[in-house]
């Protein structure tokens, strides 16, 4: 008889290991379980398996594949709150606020989402000199590698599309939250058929080990844009398909004509959401002179007023960084910032005394466009506000990096803030909010934010091979 892994011991219980590497709670640094670390040649055996498996699956109707995945998006729901539980311990996240308990139900809705998209045969040509039609079939095996932020909601990402569309996927998780990832695969695993969806959690070699793999067809890669190029890099010899959500520096342009309190709130989670820690946050904010000082003290505010803390605390809405090297190079960038003559208006200052990975909320004002902080995406809860006198000169700051994930505007005139948008270079502009993403529609970045589009039909597209037919 099969586990029931609706509960946090049980689902604990079903992916931790006696031996293998420990993971531990960023927040108190107590150890979670064991997790399995695997070799080169299980990724060989995870691949054949994949393989042999995606004949079936591939076969499969639309129709069938989504009734799977409908089943699968149940199971999730049936153990949304033990995979928050493995979230608040493993990467750090609290339960409430946009973390924990949001990302357990993104996985549902991204899944039901994919499963219900309309993706038929699209007619090109059809008159007296013939007839075209274009299909999406099954690329074949997907290898997807993923980061530790948003360690569930990213592989369903990944995996969400990859199956419907008659492919099969082997994972390799972050080597920071194998957990989360071992703890989803699991509970999708209770309906999916076998090897249908594989994980191979162990360190960056393994990452290589499935992009370099000869018999998988195609990479769907979050992380830093470092090992985004790796991987083009390794996709190269066999021709491998590649779809690469790489990190940003998202600029947001706050306009003169904004109702400073009505938008502090979502300006802030704009932020701060998981703790600064998300590709698409708001990195860096543009204020226009006449209004920066009550911007600047509205986000102080809000920043002093929120409680951080361990993830399984109900209280908290901020928890601690995920990993030490991330709270090195948030701690770094802002007293870079602090010794140029920045202002650290809240914040700064950790706690030495504190266990975990944690460092406050912080906002920074009085700083220039060339920064440190203002130029490389900080990745975690610090936030530069950059006075502004000339719109143009906003503009010019935001498009000025060699990314491009995300951006935002903020006004009261959707006109105008609609042909500020459309200066902005970025794969998405947000106009009033800030990394509100939707699985139906497209997301990815330009420059070296990456390629590739997820979400959507066009997501769907992009796990597929085009295959024309013509008479
Ligand atoms: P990485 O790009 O190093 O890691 C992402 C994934 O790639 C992990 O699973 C990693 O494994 C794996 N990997 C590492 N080396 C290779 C390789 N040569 N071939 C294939 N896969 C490999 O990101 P980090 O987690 O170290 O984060 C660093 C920076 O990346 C952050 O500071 C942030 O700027 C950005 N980032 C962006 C994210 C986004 O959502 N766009 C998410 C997370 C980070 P392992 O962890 O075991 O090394």
């Amino acid at each position: 008889m099969s586990t029931d892994l609706t509960t946090y011991e049980n689902l604990l219980n079903a992916i931790t290991v006696d031996d293998g590497a420990a993971v531990h709670d960023p927040a108190t640094g107590e150890l979670i379980g064991n997790t399995k670390m695997s070799t080169t040649a299980e990724v060989d055996e995870a691949v054949a398996r994949a393989r042999e498996a995606q004949k079936s699956w591939g076969a499969l109707t639309h129709a069938e594949r989504s009734a799977y995945m409908h089943k699968a998006a149940d199971a999730v729901k049936a153990s949304a709150e033990a995979l928050a539980q493995v979230l608040a311990r493993e990467v750090g996240k609290p339960l409430n606020g946009p973390n924990a308990r949001f990302e357990a139900g993104a996985c549902e809705a991204w899944l039901r989402a994919n499963a219900d998209f309309e993706i038929a045969e699209e007619v090109l040509v059809d008159d007296e000199s013939g007839k075209a039609v274009i299909n999406y079939v099954p690329i074949g095996v997907v290898g997807a590698i993923g980061p530790w932020n948003w360690p569930m909601m990213i592989s369903i990402w990944q995996l969400a599309p990859s199956l419907r569309m008659g492919n099969t996927v082997v994972m390799k998780p972050s080597e920071h939250t194998p957990l989360s990832v071992q703890a989803l695969i699991a509970v999708l695993n209770q309906v999916l058929p076998d090897n249908v969806l594989q994980v191979v959690p162990g360190a960056g070699d393994i990452g290589q080990a499935v992009s370099e793999h000869p018999d998988i067809d195609k990479i769907m890669f979050t992380g830093s844009t470092k090992t985004g190029q790796a991987i083009m890099r390794s996709a190269a010899a066999d021709m491998k398909r590649v779809t690469l959500e790489l990190g940003g520096n998202d600029a947001g342009i706050v306009l003169d004509d904004v109702d400073v309190d009505q938008l502090a709130d979502d300006l802030f989670w704009g932020a701060f959401i998981n703790t600064g820690q998300t590709c698409a946050a708001l990195k860096r904010l543009y204020v226009p002179a006449s209004i920066y000082d009550d911007v600047v003290a509205a986000l102080a505010k809000i920043a002093t007023e929120t409680p951080m803390g361990q993830g399984v605390s109900e209280e908290n809405v901020l928890g601690p960084l995920q990993n030490e090297a991330q709270q090195k190079i948030v701690a770094g960038l802002v007293e870079d910032a602090r010794n140029a003559g920045a202002t650290i208006v809240t914040g700064g200052n950790p706690d030495a005394n504190q266990p975990g990975y944690f460092y406050p909320a912080t906002i920074v004002s009085d700083i220039s466009q060339d920064n440190p902080l203002v130029q490389i995406e900080q990745f975690g809860p610090a936030l530069p506000i950059i006075k502004y006198d000339d719109l143009d000169q906003a503009i010019e700051w935001a498009n000025e990096l060699d990314v491009g994930l995300g951006s935002s505007v903020w006004s009261a005139d959707a006109a105008k803030a609609r042909e500020v948008a459309n200066r902005l270079i970025a794969g998405t502009t947000w106009i009033n909010k800030h990394g509100a993403i939707d699985p139906r529609v497209p997301f990815g970045g330009v420059k070296k934010s990456g390629m590739g589009l997820e979400f959507g039909v066009e997501g769907l597209k992009q796990v597929a091979l085009p295959k024309v037919t013509a008479r």
